[in-house]
């Protein structure tokens, strides 16, 4: 089988099964095979690995995670793809496909079924829900190494954000905590059939084998974060006093700012991870 990984095949393969690329599912199929060879190579996946993909589509990245992995485990929600996976990765013996939704699945099992290896999780994501994939992979107890992942440019930037910009805020920070956050390439409407709307990128996040930051409460951190940003002119004390689910007062956040030299009229985009980190065990319940 040639590979997918171009304009001409992935005409072919869709007319041969008489399919379109549906809308709801997010599909936008790569043609670049320079992109599919960058995404392994930045994964970088190698024949001891075990691979997590998300959404194989018609199977174009998986061909080539296929021949770079020890084993790949695809996971795709449109079941009518099944009969063309068949086709298209019937030369690999290392592919398993699961029909399923990966918001749903149980990625332990994944894990204790491949002999209990780390994963790299490697994916053209369908950007209609790459934040709960994201914080769904992170949150999981399954060891996972590494995620390599096309999204949009404009969630890579924010992604890879540090204080002081406008790209920065509860997804930068969210990320942050749990791993190391690289644009590997900006990807063009140009390569994928049908061209979505926006630039992509590819992103690679090597996990942190402990969170960035220790916290008592990652709870309460991660609300204080998404309340600095919710309102994002307002100053990170109005915004802490005004959510009353947190429950704190206006001479608490003053005193915590105090406490840690922060201005008191600070914005939350200045604020980095570690302070984050202080501000919420000093603002405990
Ligand atoms: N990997 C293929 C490629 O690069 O050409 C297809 C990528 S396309 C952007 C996203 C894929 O994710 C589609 O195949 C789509 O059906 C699948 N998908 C969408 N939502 C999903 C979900 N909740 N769980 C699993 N797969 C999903």
């Amino acid at each position: 089988m040639a590979y997918l990984g171009n304009a001409a095949r992935t005409k072919e393969v869709l007319a041969k099964y008489n399919m379109s690329a549906k809308k709801k599912f997010g599909q936008n199929f790569l043609i670049d095979s320079h992109v599919l060879e960058g995404i392994v190579e930045a994964a970088g996946v190698t024949d001891d690995d075990l691979v997590l993909e998300i959404g194989p589509g018609i199977g174009s990245l998986t061909q080539y995670l296929a021949e770079a992995a020890g084993k790949v485990v695809a996971v795709e929600i449109d079941k009518t793809l099944l009969p063309v996976l068949a086709d298209t990765l019937s030369e690999y013996d290392n592919v398993t496909v699961i029909n399923e939704d990966i918001l749903k699945v149980d990625l332990d099992e994944i894990v204790s079924e491949n002999g209990g290896r780390p994963i790299k999780v490697v994916a053209n994501l369908p950007y209609y829900i790459t934040t709960p994939i994201i914080m769904k992979l992170f949150e999981s107890r399954a060891r996972i190494e590494s995620i390599t992942v096309m999204v949009q440019k404009e969630v890579a930037d924010r992604m890879a954000a540090g204080p002081g910009g406008k790209d920065y805020g509860s997804l930068s920070l969210a990320v942050g905590y749990y791993a190391k956050a690289v644009t590997v390439m900006d990807v063009p409407p140009s390569s994928f059939i049908p061209q979505p709307n926006v630039g992509s990128a590819v992103v690679n996040l090597s996990r942190y084998t402990e969170p960035r930051v220790k916290v008592q409460d990652e709870k309460r951190l991660f609300e204080i974060v998404r309340t600095a940003f919710n309102q994002r002119r307002k100053t990170l004390s109005n915004s802490l006093s005004n959510n009353p689910s947190l429950g704190v007062s206006r001479q608490e956040v003053a005193d915590a700012f105090l406490k840690m030299g922060v201005d008191e009229k600070a914005r939350g985009e200045i604020l980095t991870l570690e302070q984050f980190a202080e501000l919420s065990d000093i603002l405990q319940r």
